[in-house]
């Protein structure tokens, strides 16, 4: 009754896709007498340098078959089906004999080691070897195969690399807590490389239909239909959201080209299972984190579009460990930056202003280029704490309503006219475009692993963009 795992089938330029792979894989451990109980699609580190495209790995929960049979049939599938003659292309499988027919979720009863659990936790958040995955899939006696022709020299063309995603998705159920739905329908695979013919129109209307519970399926804003990729593989749509007969509901609903085949998967998709708590100053390269801080200067526009804003350690708020932070100014800065296809999302950093006090989310890289930032944050949303609401500014005559003038060195000001005086500058309030609360990228420039705000369970109101 095992666990089958799959990862890394795919190709940039040949368009296969592991949910594809996974779904064939499915089909011939039914005919082969299995029941497939649950199909999971799990996302890893978006960090990650060599992935195709979303870092996504696939597990098969399926009983009435033996382990050793499962993985003949998932190997012989990988072969036929991966897109081995992309040399980057690293496929490995993993099929771990575990019973699946109870609740691989439940965190007391769960058949799942604890050790594969917290290597799947690693997995989003780090970056593993093959050598790790295979260490720990051997000591668990899970069966592994790398299946394809990689294996070279330099550390994107290692052998079977699919086993570390493959061995991730095997733990995943065990590890997060937070799961949502996918609802894939595919291409018939002679069309795969032509545009994909799907109605717009009534994409948007059955994404009207089915949200809040469906989300992410377009981006109303841009016209864009989120749910259909542009990418060269099998998927026609892929339709997310927090229930399978929702999702399906949506998928139906889609007039277009012939669907080949469909499934539904369970996924870590929309959850923020790859951030963690962290504080600036003290995060790790290519790991996805929550961080508080305090507007340090004004945001930048950069050439090609994208905003910057310096972030300061914000000693009153630190989410980190625990310990007090020592300064603003010797706890070091981030330079949080929003991208030009996060779009609109840009608006609100721009509108962000020094002593402004902020929750930032997203993936931390350090120094990318010789002319960037040593730290940068790539945001995925933020919210805002505390606005600051006043300036200082030259205060008016009470007499005649007009500016001041200043009286000299530390005198104060006064008015010329009138003779009236004041002791120095006043607070004169400022009209600020945010209010406190979480902001998001929108549905066209987020991250498959990154929460939308309309799913709720924020600590400040939100404002979901769809
Ligand atoms: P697609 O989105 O089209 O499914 P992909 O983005 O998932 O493609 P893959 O071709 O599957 O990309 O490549 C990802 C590779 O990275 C796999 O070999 C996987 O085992 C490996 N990998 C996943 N997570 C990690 C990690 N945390 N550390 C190191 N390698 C990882």
């Amino acid at each position: 009754m095992p666990i089958v795992a799959v990862d890394d089938t795919d190709s940039r330029e040949r368009g296969m896709c592991t949910t594809y792979v996974a779904t064939r894989i499915a089909e011939r451990l039914a005919d082969a007498g299995g029941r497939v109980r649950r199909r999971l699609l799990v996302r890893l580190n978006p960090a990650v340098k060599h992935k195709t495209r979303g870092n996504a790995a696939l597990a098969l929960h399926v009983t009435g078959i033996d382990a050793e049979r499962a993985m003949n049939v998932a190997v012989e599938a990988v072969t036929e089906f991966a897109a081995a003659s992309d040399p980057r292309t690293s496929s490995g499988v993993v099929v771990a004999d575990r019973d699946v027919a109870g609740d691989p979720f439940d965190p007391t009863g769960s058949p799942i080691p604890d050790a594969v659990a917290a290597f799947a936790r690693r997995a989003l958040r780090e970056r593993l070897s093959v050598e790790t995955a295979v260490e720990l899939a051997d000591e668990h006696g899970f069966r592994h195969a790398a299946v394809g022709s990689a294996g070279g020299a330099d550390d994107d063309s290692v052998a079977g690399r699919g086993r570390i995603g493959a061995l991730a998705a095997v733990g995943a159920p065990a590890a997060f807590d937070d799961w949502t739905v996918e609802h894939i329908s595919y291409r018939e695979l002679d069309r795969c490389g032509t545009p994909r013919n799907v109605d717009v129109e009534s994409v948007f209307a059955a994404a009207e239909a089915g949200y809040p519970t469906v989300w992410d399926t377009v981006d109303r804003e841009t016209g864009t239909p989120v749910c259909v990729p542009n990418a060269p593989g099998p998927i026609l749509h892929g339709i997310r959201g927090d229930d399978a007969a929702a999702c399906r509901e949506v998928a139906a609903a889609i007039d277009g080209e012939v669907v080949d085949r469909t499934a539904t998967f369970l996924t870590n998709q929309g959850t923020d299972a790859h951030l963690a708590p962290g504080r600036i100053g003290d995060l790790r390269d290519a790991a996805g984190y929550r961080v508080s801080g305090v507007v340090a200067g004004a945001p930048e526009t950069k050439r090609g579009g994208h905003v910057r804003v310096d972030v300061a350690r914000d000693t009153d708020r630190d989410d980190g460990d625990g310990r007090a932070g020592t300064s603003s100014a010797d706890g070091g800065t981030l330079c949080a930056v929003a991208f030009a296809p996060t779009g609109r999302f840009r608006d609100r950093v721009r509108a962000l202003r020094p002593g402004d006090r902020v929750t930032l989310c997203g993936e931390h890289e350090v120094r990318p280029a010789a002319d960037e930032p040593d730290n940068t944050l790539k945001l995925e949303k933020l919210a805002v704490r505390d606005l600051v609401r006043t300036e200082p500014a030259v205060p008016t005559c009470p007499e005649c309503g007009r500016s001041m003038s200043s009286a000299g060195r530390g005198q104060g000001y006064r008015c010329r006219d009138c003779g009236t005086s004041a002791p120095g500058k006043v607070d004169a309030p400022i009209d600020r475009e945010l209010e406190e609360g979480w902001y998001e990228v929108p549905p066209s420039a987020r991250r498959h692993v990154s929460k939308p705000l309309v799913r709720g369970g924020f600590d400040a109101p939100t404002r979901p963009e769809r």
